[in-house]
């Protein structure tokens, strides 16, 4: 059963303890419902992925109550600071390079050393999310494919039972999602159009954005622009290792440990939550390791399975 929460003190207090508890839940912003989790909650995070039946580990946007709480997660430079300083609250969201130690679980940026993060105009939102005192990461509150929910009852039309609450706090206001920028050293690219113009975007740069495909986006050893693959060669569906590779395991079965004393299964019961919350260390741990050669177990395609087959294929596709 969903809970039906309304926007007043208790209703606020119960979402933001059922949030800090690992809860899903989804609550209004200014542009649609969000389907809320603790962001650095790698478990509650894999949830979001199994509520909306999300065939992709695409990044989720943080949402946090205030530009001083966005600045522990990421680094704001001059660019960034006067656009979340024009338009936060607000419908726009920010890529930004995530800082180090910020403790959000990697499957919010899919393992990418960017983070989109925004402070929502709705007061009901930043009301909750200052008592959550957390970092919530929350996609639309719909299933995966159908159109994104302005009302509490589009939300439970969808993923009634599936989540732990919804917050009713009447219809989202703007109805489109936030206009994404990524400030970078040579510009701002614009990633995805939505509530801020890109006119009054511009307006506040004094510079035109860029293409969402031109600029630099900030990267590490391993890690491509558009998403995250460890620097080994992967071979999936594997029943053990070949001699020369180091093993990542599902379900019982062999399982080595990393370096650091990780053990490299992505749930050595064969749970998928546990295997999607854990896919991106498990994938930075073979990076730390050194690993040149990778055997990955196989992952049965059902619920997050699917997502998380998605990714393995495209690390183990070739590359330049
Ligand atoms: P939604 O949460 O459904 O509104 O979608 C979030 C959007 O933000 C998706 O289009 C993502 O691709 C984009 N996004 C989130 N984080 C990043 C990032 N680190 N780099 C580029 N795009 C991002
Ligand atoms: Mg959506």
């Amino acid at each position: 059963m969903t809970e039906r929460l309304t926007p007043d003190e208790a209703g606020l207090d119960r979402a933001a303890e059922l949030l800090r508890a690992g809860a899903l839940v989804a609550f209004p912003t200014e542009t649609v419902y969000g389907l809320g989790a603790d962001a650095r909650d790698d478990r509650a995070v894999a949830r979001i992925f199994e509520a909306k039946g999300r065939p992709r580990f695409n990044p989720l946007i943080v949402h946090v109550s205030s530009l001083a709480e966005a600045g522990e997660l990421v680094a704001i430079d001059a660019a960034a600071r006067a656009l979340a300083e024009r338009f936060w609250p607000g419908p726009l969201t920010l890529v930004l390079p995530l800082r180090e130690g910020a403790g959000i679980a990697p499957l919010v940026s899919a393992g990418l050393v960017t983070l989109a993060v925004r402070v929502p105009g709705a007061g009901i939102a930043r009301d909750l999310l200052a008592r959550v005192g957390r970092p919530v990461a929350a996609p639309s509150a719909n299933p995966s494919g159908r159109i994104s929910p302005t009302r509490a009852e589009h939300v439970l039309a969808g993923l009634d039972g599936r989540i732990e609450a919804v917050l009713d706090g009447g219809p989202a206001l703007v109805g489109v999602e936030s206009t994404i920028l990524a400030p970078g050293p040579d510009g701002t690219r614009l990633l995805r159009p939505g509530g801020v113009s890109a006119e009054d975007a511009e307006a506040v740069l004094g510079a035109g954005l860029l293409p969402p495909d031109q600029g630099v986006t900030p990267s590490a050893p391993g890690q491509l622009a558009s998403h995250y693959a460890p620097r080994g060669r992967v071979r999936l569906n594997a029943a053990s290792p070949e001699a020369g590779e180091t093993f990542l395991g599902f379900g019982p079965g062999p399982a080595e440990l990393s370096p650091t004393g990780d053990l490299l299964s992505l749930s050595p019961t064969g749970d998928l939550v546990e295997a999607a919350a854990r896919l991106f260390h498990c994938l930075q741990e073979l990076d730390a390791a050194g690993a040149e050669r990778i055997a990955v177990a196989p992952v049965p395609e059902t619920g997050l399975g699917r997502a998380i087959n998605d990714r393995l294929r495209r690390a183990a596709a070739p590359r330049a």
